[in-house]
């Protein structure tokens, strides 16, 4: 979920884990729109002109990224206990047919249908049946040319990624299941509704700045700069809330990578 201002159990496990990622190499990339996640911004977008990477590099970054986070990854065993269960939910969930992942070939939208150059993921509810009407299952909805500007300009990693790239992948994936924890009727009424949308924000990204950004951090992991300065915030209100100066963070920030 997102909004103006921001801007995401293996053993036999490893098997399925690398089966699961097979299937997202070939599921991942799909033009075609979800039935509006409740939270707005939706990909139904012109096409991109201008747009300076193709299909085949975003689809790459993704699936590489995809397949760097797995938890079950010896090398990941720094994922905090939330990110390790956020992602795992997932990926689960994805095996099990019952979330859609999308990376779009657009920027997303604000409320306003204006573009939103700054939110690189989203999540909502689409409708299985495409009638507007249930059942819904959740969608994950990656903007493929926002993150690759982020990698590729603002980061400057020509190829692959880097560390601090998939900290915020990772991270981004686990706001968004944060979000997922609440129902399609809750992302109905956020719908437009910018006041619930933004505590919604504050919410997710509270519990994944206590849950995971405030131990990456300790332990010095690479992070975005706009994590470091929510974590900042949080630090001043000893990582509880009410925390003025974690909303006044996020309302500045126009930058937090999603
Ligand atoms: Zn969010």
């Amino acid at each position: 979920m997102k909004r103006k201002t921001e801007k995401r159990r293996f053993p036999l496990r490893s098997l399925l884990a690398v089966a699961i990622i097979v299937i997202l190499a070939v599921a991942i990339w799909q033009s075609n729109k979800p039935t509006k996640p409740a939270s707005q911004p939706t990909s139904q977008a012109t096409p991109q002109a201008t747009f300076l990477f193709s299909e085949d590099e975003v689809k790459n970054l993704v699936n590489g990224l995809l397949e760097a986070v797995t938890p079950s990854k010896p090398e990941n065993n720094y994922f905090t206990p939330l990110m390790q269960d956020k992602i795992n939910w997932v990926w689960n969930e994805y095996a099990a047919g019952e979330i859609k992942l999308e990376c779009v070939a657009v920027y997303a939208k604000n409320m306003d249908g204006t573009e939103n150059r700054r939110v690189i993921a989203s999540s909502g509810y689409y409708s299985v049946n495409g009638d507007s009407k249930a059942p819904y299952k959740p969608v994950i909805i990656i903007y493929g040319p926002r993150l690759m500007m982020l990698v590729r300009i603002q980061n400057r990693i020509f190829s692959g990624f880097d560390q601090k790239t998939k900290n915020t992948f990772a991270l981004m994936v686990a706001q968004e299941a944060v979000h997922l924890e609440q129902p399609q009727a809750f992302y109905a009424e956020a719908e437009g509704n910018v006041a619930m949308h933004f505590d919604e924000e504050i919410r997710a990204h509270f519990i994944v700045g206590v849950g995971a950004v405030r131990q990456l951090r300790r332990i010095g992991q690479p992070l975005e700069v706009d994590y470091i300065e929510q974590d900042d915030a949080l630090k001043e209100c000893g990582y509880k809330k009410p925390c003025p100066q974690f909303r006044a963070c996020l309302e500045r920030e126009d930058k937090v990578p999603h």
